[in-house]
């Protein structure tokens, strides 16, 4: 899934390609894309894109009236569309402009979750779904992030990382990176971590992020996972680069948790659930 590196690189690229043009159609190509029954999208008709932003995950296209929120999901993308063909594959839904390529919403995969929500652009930030997003996770002060800890103390940090009610912008991959480059075990209790803690997450966060962003600023279109930078997660197996010991996993039903024994657990090996659960 786009997190929040490469969610901002695409939106910078798509505002450098887009803003200025003038949207005169938005079309849902399936009955699930758009999310919203009001304003409606033609409010936004004859006006031009003042921007492509981001708020957590979700990138923001927006007009003077109207902002559509877009969420990518697991395998959606918004990209130029010259051809505009009738049926796309994977095809969610299409913005028309006056002149130049259309902006078209995919999604590949059969889960179809990706979508559009439509919402006035005064209000954007506070309507749903957006209102229940947590800060920005790379905007946070180690102060910030301990008395989020405190807020949610019953979690694990791995889970609270992903969590977009908790923080913002985050996902899998990112949960992985952030707990091993801040050398904290992915299962260790929010309330535990402390200003120490809180203060190893944020220099963590602010690296990964920054080291994703200047890798998806290189490139002319959004990265496939495999090719993200980073040092555990799609890693199990191989040795680490910090220290050489060998990334393990614990396997969940949609995802896996990575770390390093050596740099997050104290060497521990944490046992792998899907086969610990027999011997329970
Ligand atoms: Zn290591």
């Amino acid at each position: 899934m786009p997190e929040l590196p490469e969610v901002q690189a695409h939106a910078e690229r798509l505002t450098e390609q887009f803003r200025g043009r003038t949207l005169t159609g938005f079309r849902p190509i399936t009955f699930t894309a758009l999310k919203t029954a009001l304003p409606e999208p033609a409010d936004a008709y004859g006006h031009q894109l003042v921007t492509v932003g981001r708020r957590g995950k979700y990138l923001l296209l927006e007009f003077e009236p109207v902002t559509f929120a877009i969420h990518l999901m697991q395998g959606g993308r918004l990209q130029p569309d010259e051809k505009q063909a009738a049926k796309p594959r994977g095809g969610q839904a299409r913005f028309l402009f006056d002149d130049g390529p259309a902006l078209l919403l995919t999604e590949q995969g059969s889960e179809r979750r990706a979508g559009v929500w439509c919402l006035p652009s005064n209000v954007a930030l506070t309507s749903p779904p957006l209102d229940v997003l947590g800060p920005e996770a790379d905007r946070l002060t180690p102060e910030q992030l301990a008395a989020l800890f405190e807020e949610h103390p019953n979690q694990r940090i791995h889970g609270f990382l992903r969590d977009q009610r908790s923080i913002a912008g985050l996902g899998r991959r990112l949960a992985n990176e952030v707990c091993h480059r801040g050398k904290i075990s992915p299962f260790a209790m929010t309330r535990k971590l402390g200003l120490d803690g809180a203060s190893a997450v944020v220099e963590a966060i602010v690296a990964t992020v920054a080291e994703g962003l200047e890798y998806e600023r290189s490139r002319p279109d959004m990265s496939s996972s495999k090719d993200r930078p980073g040092g555990v997660h799609g890693r199990t197996g191989e040795p680490c680069a910090v220290c050489g010991d060998t990334v393990r996993a614990v396997e969940y039903s949609g995802y896996t948790v990575s770390y390093c024994p050596t740099c997050q657990t104290g060497g521990k090996v944490l046992a792998d659930n899907t086969t610990s659960k027999f011997l329970k």
